[in-house]
């Protein structure tokens, strides 16, 4: 088993990377993740000088370190949307999604991607009998107020789509998509430095200070000044250097998830367990996201453990668990080998929902809590339309208090994880 991310190990390695980086930029963006080279690719692309400064290799966040589901729809519930944004506010906030996706599709067009990108639809499971009526109502109430496509499928509906004694009932979200987050990762980056964009690697920022209108950004491959700042470093921005974000350190959880990848399957095994070869999230508190790799694995994700780490002995023991969920799950895999092994840091706000403005001079977006590889593309051409004088920002007005007694060490995740637990336990 490779402790490896699936999408980065299958994918090319970006090459157009330069060595050093000086002078004066229209936009510096710290992180090199989607809603950085997203933004830097819509800037380039506009005709402004732009600087992309990756701590690591771009990619190396959450970007290729995910499930790989373009998912439509918002991981908070609709009636909480509802009762929180008014029925115009949940209504345009579920849309950005569906927008997410569309953009994704138009940057593959446009550049001419080759990543799997597939609309595979995403179906939500009932995990437990229990949830079935929630999950009904979750979906005539999304039908009434935002989207008449979702579907519900009872029982014998789901034949077609998944076998598995853990899924009592479903919910198809048919916009939804699926892609291959590495190979689009490097077609994205390539497409910034075609347009005329710069990426630096290895290049955490370390200081940034304003001067005269400008801002001045360090780091261990040189200094440069900037007009503009944007801050796209996630569930990452406490790892380099905490003290430059505090602000968003005291308000980002990193919340570390795992994923494991098995060999192919083989054609029989496929009709086994996903025949319907979607994207699929389970409607447990601490459940499961999978689907289909390009090369038929299927990858399983969760939150395996509830710990802020992600690294290679949290991966490893995280494998195992995994392993033991998938087999609960797909008794025909109970076999099956586990080639890949990896885990990333989700970037959690305490209410689940991202944000994204301005704040101290600084642009950014960040808070995807998990469901953010397609808002991340979107919000980072948000950012750079707000740059260029054009503010359609769909997150705009979302207060983001500082979260009480935290400075970036969450010390809670352990207790938060026994309570989700527990909750699925008696629902
Ligand atoms: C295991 C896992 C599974 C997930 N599955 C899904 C999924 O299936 N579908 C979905 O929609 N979402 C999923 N997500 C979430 C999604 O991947 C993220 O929301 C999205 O990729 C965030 O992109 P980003 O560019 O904002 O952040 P990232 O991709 O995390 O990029 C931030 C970058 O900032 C860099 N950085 C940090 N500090 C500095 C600094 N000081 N200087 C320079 N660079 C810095 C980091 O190195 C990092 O590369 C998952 C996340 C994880 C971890």
């Amino acid at each position: 088993m490779q402790l490896t991310s699936y999408w980065q190990a299958t994918a090319p390695r970006f090459d157009g990377a330069q060595d050093a980086v000086s002078g004066h930029y229209d936009v510096a963006i710290i992180g090199g993740g989607f809603t950085g080279l997203s933004a830097a690719r819509h800037l380039a692309k506009s005709g402004s000088k732009v600087v992309v400064l990756e701590a690591q290799d771009v990619g190396h966040g959450a970007s290729c370190r995910n499930g790989g589901h373009l998912n439509n729809g918002m991981a908070h519930g609709y009636g909480e949307a509802m009762a929180r944004f008014g029925s115009d506010g949940a209504r345009q906030l579920y849309h950005a999604y569906d927008a997410s996706i569309d953009l994704i599709a138009q940057v593959i067009e446009e550049e001419n991607l080759d990543c799997n990108f597939q609309r595979s639809g995403k179906l939500k499971l009932a995990s437990k009998p229990g949830h079935v009526a929630g999950l009904k109502a979750s979906c005539d109430l999304i039908r009434t107020e935002a989207d008449k496509d979702v579907v519900f499928l009872d029982r014998a509906e789901l034949a077609d789509e998944i076998q598995s004694t853990d899924a009592y009932a479903g919910m198809l979200y048919p916009k939804s998509a699926m892609m291959h987050m590495g190979r689009y990762m490097h077609g994205l980056a390539t497409a910034v430095v075609g347009h005329g964009g710069d990426i630096v690697e290895n290049a955490p920022v370390t200081s940034m200070q304003r001067a005269d209108g400008n801002w001045l950004l360090t780091s261990p491959l040189g200094a440069l000044s900037a007009k503009n700042v944007i801050v796209a470093t996630g569930a990452y921005s406490g790892k380099f250097s905490p003290k430059l974000l505090r602000h968003f350190v005291r308000r980002i959880i990193p919340v570390g998830s795992y994923i494991i990848a098995t060999r192919p399957l083989t054609d029989a095994e496929i009709a086994a367990t996903v025949p319907g070869n979607r994207t699929y999230v389970t409607s447990l508190n601490v459940g499961h996201y999978f689907r289909l790799s390009p090369d038929n694995r299927l990858i399983f994700g969760g939150r395996a453990r509830f710990s802020s780490k992600s690294d290679f002995k949290n991966d490893a023991a995280s494998a195992k668990i995994l392993r033991k969920g998938l087999m609960e799950m797909f008794p025909a895999l109970s076999d099956v080998e586990v080639d890949y092994c990896f885990g990333g840091l989700v970037d959690m706000t305490q209410d689940r929902l991202p944000r994204a403005g301005q704040v101290d001079g600084m642009y950014y977006a960040m808070g995807y809590s998990g469901h953010g590889a397609q808002m991340s593309n979107q919000m980072g051409v948000v950012l750079a339309d707000m740059i260029m004088g054009n503010d359609d920002n769909p997150l705009a007005g979302m207060s983001w208090p500082a979260i009480p007694m935290y400075t970036g060490r969450p010390w809670f995740l352990p207790f938060v994880g026994a309570y989700y637990r527990f909750k699925d336990i008696i629902s």
